[in-house]
């Protein structure tokens, strides 16, 4: 189950303040003058591939999708350690050019690409999975117009969804993907093209911590991609199956048990064998890989009492880490866990809420937790922070600095 003390032992604790990469929060505070900074922790990101790795048969190529923390920094060293880079802009394929990783391996999604997203992939070399018919004619026209031959995929919307996700990108109407029963003749379409068929991208939804639900999703999504392989102008170099794979938030929250899912993609590779082979089958991860490797760190500004309630007013909030105040699609307001960085292990403990300093209620990072009795100056840590804080959040709102990020 996720608990605090597991947490700070994988950061390590050196007299009383955690450490990420072997400095202190109060040295990494230091040097950014004690504005709130995240610090993404190099070692513990590696563990993380290795980990995966330590599960998933070899065979399975892993991706980063790295909207979940498209630091450059971070990308060029996942890059490093993973078979290949999922991008959402063009923005990200720029960070994604910039790094270890061939072209031909960095793919695309996202609905609504313009017509420049499209000619800069193309020019570059990367594959794009489509999410739409108009996508592929448009395609189309810049293969005929530039003389390039685009690589292209088709991002299918299955026609089921991935059970307990945290968020459905799948099944009934989406803006994500072709509709699976309209597949076969898009890929007719696609025949008398210039374009190069490249395989399929599936992807159900996100933030799964039930093996046995990705498990089933994966299942289904071979069997799909098997069964639309037969409409294809030539067999497919790879099949994304997605990924989901989700990280424990919130107290009760049992982390993703890996052991059934490597079980289930073996047996997927017999398969694969004998109806697609050749095939690679890819898995693209995004928080799995970083978000328990990074933390978020703001200072106490103010001690406040207001009717006996404790409350510690800090420089960082909302703006700057939109998830952890409870505003990035949770239904329910739940605690990240939350620690007094350089006062772990204080026997001095009260029961506080974290407040950031804007204008709304809504800015709130940690609500009645017990924490270290704490004055002005000590810093506030957040863990569970490496993916989907930095670039998700709203750091213009009410004209604050933004925070810094540092990969340790
Ligand atoms: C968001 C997204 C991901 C990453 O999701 P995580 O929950 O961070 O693993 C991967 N692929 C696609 C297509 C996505 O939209």
């Amino acid at each position: 189950m996720l608990d605090l003390h597991t947490k700070i032992e994988d950061f390590t604790v050196e007299d009383g303040c955690l450490t990420v990469g072997g400095r202190t929060v109060t040295e990494l505070a230091e040097t950014v003058e004690y504005a709130p900074f995240y610090a993404y922790d190099s070692g513990l990101i590696v563990k993380r591939v290795e980990k995966l790795r330590k599960f998933i048969p070899p065979q399975i190529k892993l991706h980063y999708a790295i909207k979940a923390n498209p630091m450059p920094d971070v990308v060029r060293l996942l890059a490093d350690n993973v078979d290949g880079l999922d991008v959402a802009s063009a923005g990200e394929m720029h960070v994604a050019l910039s790094t270890s990783c061939p072209p031909p391996e960095i793919s695309m999604a996202g609905p609504g690409k313009s017509d420049q997203d499209l000619s800069e992939a193309v020019s570059a070399g990367i594959t794009i999975n489509a999410e739409s018919e108009g996508e592929i004619e448009r395609l189309a026209e810049i293969a005929e117009q530039t003389g390039q031959t685009p690589r292209v995929a088709i991002r299918v919307n299955p026609d089921f969804e991935l059970k307990t996700a945290g968020m459905k990108m799948s099944g009934g109407p989406k803006q994500f993907g072709i509709d699976a029963e309209e597949v076969p003749r898009v890929l007719r379409r696609l025949a008398e093209t210039n374009l190069e068929y490249c395989g399929f991208h599936i992807y159900s939804g996100s933030q799964n911590l039930r093996a046995e639900a990705i498990c089933d999703s994966q299942r289904k999504t071979l069997d799909l991609a098997v069964k639309l392989a037969e409409y294809a102008p030539a067999p497919p170099q790879f099949v994304n199956i997605g990924g989901g794979f989700g990280v424990p938030y919130f107290p009760g929250d049992e982390p993703l048990d890996l052991g059934p899912i490597g079980e289930c993609l073996q047996q997927l590779l017999t398969q694969r064998d004998s109806e697609l082979p050749g095939t690679d089958i890819v898995l693209e991860l995004g928080r799995y890989m970083v978000a328990e490797a990074g933390i978020y760190v703001c200072t106490i500004v103010d001690r406040k009492i207001s009717r006996g309630h404790v409350f510690l007013v800090t420089n960082g909030g909302l703006h700057h880490h939109l998830a952890a105040s409870g505003n990035f699609g949770q239904i329910i307001r739940k605690n990240y866990p939350v620690a007094i960085g350089n006062r772990i292990g204080s026997s001095e403990m009260e029961v506080a809420s974290v407040v950031g300093p804007l204008c709304t209620p809504l800015d709130l990072l940690a609500d009645k937790m017990e924490l270290a009795r704490a004055e002005r100056g000590d810093l506030v840590v957040v863990f569970q922070s490496g993916a989907y804080g930095f670039t998700a959040s709203p750091h213009l709102f009410l004209g604050h600095p933004s925070p810094t990020e540092m990969l340790v």
